[in-house]
């Protein structure tokens, strides 16, 4: 069968290329799964930030409907997967009109944490558009409905898939699938992938060498709940391939957390040390993870920053978000960081629920003493997969039906006016702490929410003036 796998991305303009190109990064989660198609018979391709863009002749705008228009006109799809992030399901849902438009015949399935919470919603309020959404991981499901699509078989073998029944009920067979066996996956290589769109070359990249985490943060939607670790061997090739061969200038582990298991990271940087080229490495830990055991290869193997997330610089909120860090704990790791010579960036969260301007200016000092060269400040959002919209839907501040309307990019409890003032302290934050762009695939909040520069300048100066008065 002949697939498309799409990772649908914000329409983009940068002012040079090279801007935009900075900001687009191979999906390494849907590369993973077309190899994993393409081993079982099957001709898969790839659509996503990067490879719109170079299939769109490498320019400063990019949008997704470009190159998928091209692509429908050249091809006839079997089958079409679309990943769908809860800030982009706008985007995932036109680009799955766009399908059924041009290639009625193509089946059209969801995947991502944002379907696998709100499946029901989904198929109810997408009959007609959306086939089938795989729950949890698809990496076994999905070559599973290929194999039963072709031989007609009954849809009720494939564990994790919802779909609408004969009888117009809608269905799933089992919970979403979180025990997918990464031992049987054969490394991750780009040169499908690029010998598709035509490109040699990738100056930045991205990969994981785990999946999910252990801990408890109730606004995190990360879906496994617990840490599977990539085999030690496959995340080692998959570095050199992108290191030696495709010579990237820059790899990110956009783990959840590097150095879940000290060993399992330690050996595979002890490793990447040796290689004959280095790349510009950048990790996302925590700060009860940070031993020296991994840290030490990471630094030989030519890692240059380490992202960690405090959230917020008030010890009583960051318990409320189940986050248990004490104060002293996150000033030993940045001393222990920055005396190892890491730069650092740090995640903070703006407008968790009950936060007063007291505990943002908490945040914003212990900010001013960690002076980390980067920091991403997100605002609030309740994500289908986090413990808080379950709380949120019974205790009837939210509704599944909220996640309807697809032009509201960030959901939670807030008013506009009150969201547009929380992307103003964020901006804040990140304007505050920006010396050095370690990760430049962020998307700030006010970008998010469609500010223009003078409602942007605004909000951030009221932030200003607010955080001024309370410091006073
Ligand atoms: S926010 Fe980070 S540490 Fe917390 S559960 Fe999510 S991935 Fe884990």
């Amino acid at each position: 069968m002949k697939i498309l796998l799409i990772q649908p991305d914000y329409p983009r303009r940068e002012s040079t290329p090279r801007e935009l190109e900075n900001r687009l990064l191979p999906s390494y989660s849907l590369i993973l799964l077309a190899q994993i198609l393409k081993q079982t018979g099957h001709e898969a391709m790839v659509l996503d930030g990067f490879s719109n863009w170079v299939l769109t002749g490498k320019g400063s705008e990019n949008d997704l409907s470009l190159g998928l228009g091209r692509l429908l006109h050249q091809e006839k799809f079997d089958l079409v997967g679309i990943s769908v992030y809860s800030p982009l399901r706008k985007e995932a849902l036109n680009l799955a009109r766009m399908v059924k438009e041009q290639c009625p015949g193509a089946k059209i399935v969801l995947g991502g944490p944002h379907p696998t919470r709100l499946w029901q919603n989904m198929l109810k309020a997408n009959t007609g558009l959306v086939d089938f959404i795989l729950l949890g991981g698809a990496d076994e499901s999905l070559p599973a409905l290929l194999e039963t699509v072709a031989r007609r078989g009954s849809l009720q073998e494939i564990p994790g898939l919802a779909w609408v029944n004969d009888q117009g009920e809608i269905t799933a067979n089992s919970r979403p699938v979180i025990n997918v066996n990464l031992s049987k996956q054969s490394p991750v290589r780009l040169d499908h992938y690029l010998s598709a769109i035509g490109e040699k070359e990738l100056h930045r990249a991205y990969l994981v060498t785990t999946r999910g985490c252990r801990f408890p943060c109730n606004f995190c939607s990360q879906l496994w709940k617990k840490a599977v670790f990539h085999p030690k061997e496959r995340a080692i090739l998959e570095a050199r391939h992108f290191i030696e061969e495709l010579e990237v200038s820059e790899l990110v582990f956009y783990d959840d957390c590097l150095g879940l298991d000290p060993r399992h990271s330690a050996d595979i940087f002890s490793a990447m040390a040796g290689f004959k080229r280095k790349a510009r490495l950048v990790g996302i830990s925590h700060i009860q993870l940070l031993n020296p055991l991994w840290l030490d290869p990471f630094k030989a193997a030519g890692g240059e920053a380490i992202f960690l997330g405090i959230e917020s610089g008030n010890l009583k909120l960051r318990r409320k978000m189940n986050k248990h860090l004490e104060d002293k704990e996150i000033c030993s790791a940045v001393e222990r960081l920055r005396r190892m010579g890491f730069k650092l960036g740090i995640y903070t969260m703006v407008g968790y629920p009950s936060e007063e301007i007291e505990q943002l200016s908490s945040t914003y000092r212990l900010l001013l003493k960690i002076a980390p060269e980067q920091v991403i400040a997100t605002v609030y959002d309740i994500k289908p997969g986090d413990m808080m919209i379950e709380w949120g839907i019974k205790s009837l501040m939210l509704s599944e039906n909220d996640y309807q309307n697809p032009d509201r990019r960030i959901v939670n409890y807030m008013s506009e006016a009150e969201l547009e003032e929380a992307a103003g302290m964020a901006d804040f934050f990140e304007s505050s702490f920006n010396s050095r762009k370690l990760l430049k695939d962020h998307d700030p909040a006010w970008w998010l929410l469609g500010m223009d520069p003078a409602r942007r300048e605004q909000a951030r100066e009221k932030a200003e003036r607010a955080l001024a008065k309370c410091q006073n």
